[in-house]
């Protein structure tokens, strides 16, 4: 269980911890934190005051409220100032109530004052190079002291801002907080709450939906959405999670460590692959009932890894898998994350793993897995490289969520060994080049996607014609002779003609299959899955 952040910051106060980083935008959800720690407190009065770089001092209000005018006497807001100033006020309030305890005007027991310094959007006071910064640091630790020595000196810095920039002289000061995303029942509530606010009702089933489809996404986010929702249509529904999408999209694109996938294939526009097609229909059901699941037992799917011929359609299962499981799909792209910092490579794969599972349900596809991570566990690997790929495998062992990975990969004798451990995928695929039933079908999915199938085409000498042939390549066959049918229906009379099975027949003999441009590649790659005990994407012929 989640413990709340305001029960933690009471908690790190009590243990005399005062300065706090929360990297956030949304100073609104602070004055809810604050508000509850002060009902979560045993009768301590929690004095609130903001510095903000524009507005300088202000006091914190829920719902919020800036000051019209910069300061009083229009003199531009000085953090250090106001740092100075509270401190001393506390202080005074401290010896004050010391005095009184001494000479048995105050109990020990009474109430205590918290001060709490909400600096929001400073971060470029803190920057090193700023010229205030280093007095500022000075007096953040100034403070952090006082808590932990003076009694009844009781103050809370709370930095609250998008950026995140930690003084190196008080870092070691700084606790920085995550700010949580809400759960399934918060979200839940948020809904519940915005339904009462506006007056509308939102039925069982779709506010059980939009719950599990907020996920991810911060309580301004859903808010705003919600908002957008009913501006648009006076109600909130179903129809509404295509904003969640966009919002989702808009989180991931800002992120820049994972891409978001625009698709429109679906289990239909594959031909073949009957054995992975069926495996995916029991995932489907999971995917699409997981609570349920969960609750019945079922361990959460991992994912699958297809490998296999190129051009034979393991990128487009990735795109069909979550269609079918109506489910975004985020691309990781590993070299991407490489950075030129020690670390830096390490904490944005930690970053991208983390959104990943902000957004799920979601597909994280990972192509060429084999290139992803070359090299590792034969020595041919950079060291950077070998700590993702840790990184990755602990991840993908002792994830519990609903982030579904299809990697795939062409060369399996290129994958680092511990991908091939029990535990680690649910299932691996291997895709051949397809068998004649699976030729014919493709021939036929390409055609009629174009339009062109009809009664009068017969394919069956084609398909005897292309063994060796991937679906990439059948792909290519249908559309020169699409390409060659219509330059001929420029040449007849009534501009009328219709696609034959002599022009696909003539098209593939115009085009070499993989097998024989990559004879070589095409054997090694047969080879390689000889010495695994995997199962065919494809049904036997
Ligand atoms: P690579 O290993 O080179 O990345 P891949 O296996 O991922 O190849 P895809 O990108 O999925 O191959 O396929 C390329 C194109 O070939 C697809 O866009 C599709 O049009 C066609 N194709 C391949 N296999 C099939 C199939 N089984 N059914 C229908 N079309 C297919």
């Amino acid at each position: 269980m989640r413990t709340e952040l305001a029960t933690l910051l009471n908690n790190y106060q009590e243990a005399h911890r005062s300065l706090f980083y929360l990297q956030s935008f949304d100073l609104s959800v602070v004055a809810q934190i604050i508000e509850r720690m002060q009902q979560l407190s045993s009768g301590n009065t929690f004095k609130v005051k903001v510095f903000n770089p524009a507005f300088g001092a202000f006091e914190l209000k829920n719902p919020l409220i800036y000051p019209a005018t910069a300061s009083a006497n229009n003199a531009a807001p000085d953090l250090l100032h106001f740092l100075q100033e509270s401190h001393e006020q506390e202080l005074n309030f401290a010896y004050t109530r010391a005095e009184g305890i001494a000479a048995d005007e105050v109990k020990l027991s009474d109430p205590e004052q918290v001060l709490v310094l909400v600096l929001q959007d400073c971060h470029d006071l803190l920057q090193p190079q700023h010229p205030q910064s280093g007095a500022i640091s000075a007096c953040l630790k100034g403070i952090a002291d006082s808590s932990r020595f003076i009694d009844h000196y009781q103050v809370i810095v709370l930095m609250v801002s998008p950026v995140m920039v930690l003084p190196p002289a008080i870092e070691e000061y700084i606790t920085l907080l995550d700010m949580p995303i809400p759960e399934y029942h918060e979200i839940s509530k948020i809904i519940d709450n915005y339904a009462k606010a506006m007056g509308i009702t939102i039925d069982e089933d779709t506010s059980q939906v939009l719950s599990r489809s907020f996920k991810g996404l911060n309580a301004y986010q859903i808010r705003q959405i919600l908002n957008l929702a009913y501006h648009n249509g006076g109600e909130i529904s179903l129809h509404d999670q295509v904003l969640i999408l966009q919002e989702k999209a808009q989180v991931i694109r800002k992120s820049g460590f994972l891409e978001l996938m625009n698709f429109s294939e679906t289990m239909d526009d594959i031909g073949g692959l009957e054995n992975l097609k069926e495996w995916l229909n029991v995932k489907e059901k999971i995917y699409k009932n997981f609570d349920k699941a969960i609750r019945f037992g079922v361990d959460a799917p991992k994912g699958i890894l297809i490998f296999g011929m190129p051009g034979c359609g393991k990128s487009l299962c990735a795109k069909a898998t979550a269609n079918k499981f109506g489910l975004p799909l985020t691309r990781l792209d590993v070299g991407r994350l490489l950075g030129k910092y020690v670390g830096e490579s390490e904490q944005n794969m930690r970053k991208a793993l983390a959104l990943a599972e902000a957004i799920s349900p979601c597909v994280l596809w990972i192509d060429e897995l084999e290139k992803a991570f070359a090299g590792v566990g034969s020595g041919g690997s950079h060291e950077v490289t070998t700590r993702l790929f840790g990184q990755f495998l602990t991840w993908m062992q002792e994830k519990e969520s609903s982030v579904f990975i299809v990697a795939t990969a062409n060369n399996i004798k290129m994958l680092p060994p511990e991908f091939m451990r029990k535990g680690r995928f649910d299932e691996i695929f291997f895709v051949d080049l397809p068998n004649a039933d699976e030729r014919q079908q493709i021939i036929k999915i390409h055609l009629k996607k174009r339009k062109k199938w009809n009664f009068k085409i017969n394919t069956n000498e084609l398909v005897e014609k292309t063994e060796g042939y991937s679906g990439a390549d059948l792909e290519t066959v249908v559309k020169t002779a699409i390409e060659a049918a219509f330059v001929r229906s420029l040449q007849s009379s009534d501009g009328n003609y219709e696609l034959t099975s002599q022009d696909l027949l003539d098209a593939q003999k115009s085009i070499k299959s993989i097998s024989q441009s990559m004879s070589k590649q095409i054997e090694e790659l047969k080879d390689s899955c000889k010495d695994y005990d995997i199962r065919s994407a494809s049904k036997s012929k």
